[in-house]
């Protein structure tokens, strides 16, 4: 490889082994240029064992990653299976024998060849009396070396390439990329102890050991929550006391609303449209977050501030960040708004919506004949103009830059903004977050509703749950189950989706529909399954947790997380507020792969409550080592790598230092990502 030296902004397709076939898929993740390959991050460390002597190995190592150095005893034996090709033999390192087998791979028979040793890596099984190793991976003995001794880091991959051939391109990618110009002003450095963000972002990926990674990733975690608190300052300088032009009053309108509900309002939904309607009165534009737990009932509070808006005459907006969401809201705002002949008229408008359709659709905005705007961020383009937008709601508002709200309030005169958010942050950091946002909680749930029943297992109990759920499904409901991988890998033994969801239609025996969902998966895919779950035509959902924030599918009585130890606090409370949004009684069970008193604990807190405030409260108190990455939460909060719980205290610093900019300071763009799963 050249030691040249390229611009950060060159493009992978430079890089030796990409093609047109890899960079597709790179960009799918949004990775196009060496830089965009750095930023993507690891989602774990892994240690490789180290060699054993076949000799050695116990029966009670089946099932743990090994590594052996051997050689084949003979030439490999090709065999054509019914749907794979096999390529199977024995091997020996002098102390004692093994086999060893591979599918797709018949090629491994003039490389695998008597008298030369390589250092086989995989899953130990046990095949009758002997040993095994399936599928293993295949190293020099130097390419072994050098994994050994130092955390190894594992990424979400791109599909169709393999760990290898990633490897070899971040490799080559840190080679070839010229330092970073640091963006922070040095003082910043110093005062908050951080790395230069070159540094970091190097040794994330080749940490020597967990300290010097621990330190990179403060760095990177700083950057994302001061880009985030950053984005936050310049949009409410933008909005902050601005005068309305929509000043009106709500009251009537939302009283005629929600007399036309099938539901009674709860009193903390009454106390949270008041305030919208106090807003609306006071003369100047409204900036306001509407936090509530999973199924507190947000898309009512919202649909009253839309049709009291329609009341007075004007236009509204709901932004939602998928498609499955807006269709969705659609679906519910069409209903809450009742059958009668004086309601507003609803319109939707996504990525998919068809030329001639959007068309008649943005006519009729600019026209004032569609009062009510649902979208994705198609609603941000610039052709989308309305004639009297004055109240915009965002749904699950995390999803969206704080820029591109901005955006869409530039759309109208300073619309009044609403944003809706099911992440349970205690006040205290919902201040840091938001400074002076105004800032309502709808504090209690519908009631009348059965709570969930939550339950820790282990895995050998697995089959009893698995029972359960085929009972539920057969009932008539639905389930989702939960895995923090998408494919095998020998070195976590995590449940994987791939693996999880093929095993189980087997054991369902074709006689239960089960789909696989996850963030590799092309993104029309995944909003076909994910639709197909919502019409109930998938009984069983095997997903990372891509599951959308917000889908409300009431018949989905069940949720089981596989290795819920895995997954912090408040990811594990947002995944089980997918389920109990019906009247049958829901159940939610958390599998506990590896036993750690940590993860009991943790996990002992969700079987106790079922209230995000005080879970999140008390994940405030436990803050410790815990996860290492921001990628096994989900959908919401992304600031990168930062978990606002578990990097409490390096989000204090990252708002002191945004307390502390000077107009002179304000020049770099930060670079942070979102994790795909
Ligand atoms: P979230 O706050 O998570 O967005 P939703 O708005 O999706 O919650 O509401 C969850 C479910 O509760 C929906 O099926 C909705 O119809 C129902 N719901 C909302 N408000 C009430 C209420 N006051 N009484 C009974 N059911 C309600
Ligand atoms: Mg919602």
């Amino acid at each position: 490889m050249s030691k040249s030296i390229a611009k950060a902004t060159a493009r992978v397709t430079e890089l030796r082994g990409v093609g047109p076939k890899t960079a597709a898929s790179l960009k799918e993740m949004g990775i196009e240029t060496l830089a965009d390959l750095l930023r993507h991050y690891p989602l774990r460390f892994v240690n490789y064992p180290e060699i054993t002597e076949i000799a050695a190995l116990t029966d009670e190592e089946v099932g743990n990653p090994i590594a052996v150095h051997a050689e084949a005893v003979r030439e490999l034996v090709r065999r054509a299976g019914t749907r794979v090709q096999l390529c199977t033999g024995t091997f020996s390192d002098g102390s004692g024998e093994m086999l060893a087998t591979w599918y797709h791979m018949p090629y491994l028979r003039n490389t695998l060849r008597p008298g030369r040793r390589a250092v086989l890596f995989g899953k130990l099984n046990a095949n009758g009396k002997r040993f095994e190793l399936q599928q293993p991976q295949i190293f020099t003995a130097e390419q072994y070396e050098k994994l050994l001794h130092r955390p190894v880091p594992q990424y979400a991959l791109p599909k169709g390439i393999g760990e290898k051939t990633f490897a070899s391109l971040m490799e080559q990618a840190l080679a070839l990329s010229p330092p970073l110009t640091d963006w922070l002003p040095e003082r910043f450095l110093e005062r908050y102890e951080l790395l230069p963000e070159d540094r970091a972002v190097r040794e994330i990926h080749r940490p020597q050991d967990m300290d010097h990674f621990a330190a990179a990733r403060k760095r990177i975690v700083f950057d994302g929550f001061f880009r985030f608190l950053y984005d936050v300052r310049r949009m409410k300088e933008t909005v902050r006391n601005e005068k309305s032009d929509f000043v009106f009053d709500a009251k009537a309108a939302m009283t005629a609303f929600s007399a036309g509900l099938p539901f009674t309002l709860t009193d903390a939904q009454k106390k949270v449209c008041l305030e919208i309607s106090k807003d609306f009165m006071s003369g100047s534009v409204m900036n306001r977050l509407v936090q509530g737990d999973v199924g507190s009932g947000k898309t009512a509070v919202a649909a009253a501030a839309l049709f009291s808006v329609w009341r007075a005459g004007f236009q509204g907006a709901l932004m939602a960040p998928t498609e499955v969401l807006a269709r969705q809201h659609y679906r519910t705002l069409s209903e809450l708004f009742g059958a009668s002949e004086d309601r507003p008229r609803i319109g939707i408008l996504t990525g998919s919506t068809k030329a001639k359709e959007r068309r008649e659709l943005l006519e009729g905005l600019a026209k004032g004949e569609v009062d009510i705007l649902i979208g994705t961020h198609a609603l941000l383009e610039e052709r989308v103009v309305f004639s009297a937008l004055a109240l915009v709601v965002t749904d699950e508002q995390h999803r969206f830059g704080v820029q591109q709200r901005k955006t869409l309030s530039e759309k109208g005169k300073q619309p009044h903004v609403l944003v809706m958010s099911a992440t349970p942050i205690p006040r205290t950091l919902a201040v840091i977050l938001y400074g002076d946002l105004d800032i309502s909680v709808i504090d209690a749930r519908p009631t009348g509703r059965t709570p969930i029943k939550n339950a820790v297992i282990e895995k050998q109990d697995r089959p009893k749950a698995l029972l359960h759920i085929k009972r539920e499904v057969e009932s008539g409901h639905q389930a989702y189950i939960v895995c923090p991988q998408v494919e095998a890998n020998p070195l976590t033994a995590l449940e994987n989706v791939e693996d999880y969801s093929a095993a189980l239609r087997v054991s369902f025996r074709g006689e239960i529909t089960v789909e696989a969902l996850h963030g590799r998966m092309k993104e029309a895919e995944k909003q076909r399954i994910m639709e197909r779950f919502l019409a109930g035509e998938i009984s069983v959902l095997v997903a990372t947790t891509v599951i959308e924030v917000g889908v409300d599918v009431p018949n989905a009585t069940v949720m089981m997380i596989e290795n819920a130890e895995r997954f912090g606090l408040a990811t594990l409370h947002q995944l089980r507020g997918r389920i109990g949004r019906g009247k049958d009684q829901a159940y939610c069970i958390f599998v506990q792969g590896k036993k750690s008193r940590e993860g009991s604990e943790r996990l002992g807190l969700l079987q106790r409550s079922n209230d995000g405030f005080e879970i999140a409260a008390a994940d405030l108190k436990q803050r410790g080592p815990g996860e290492l990455f921001g990628a096994v939460q989900s959908g919401e909060l992304t600031f990168g790598l930062g978990d606002i719980y578990n990097d409490y205290s390096v989000l204090q610093l990252a708002k002191e230092a945004v307390d502390a900019l000077d107009q002179a300071d304000f020049n770099l763009p930060v670079v942070h990502k979102k994790v795909v799963l």
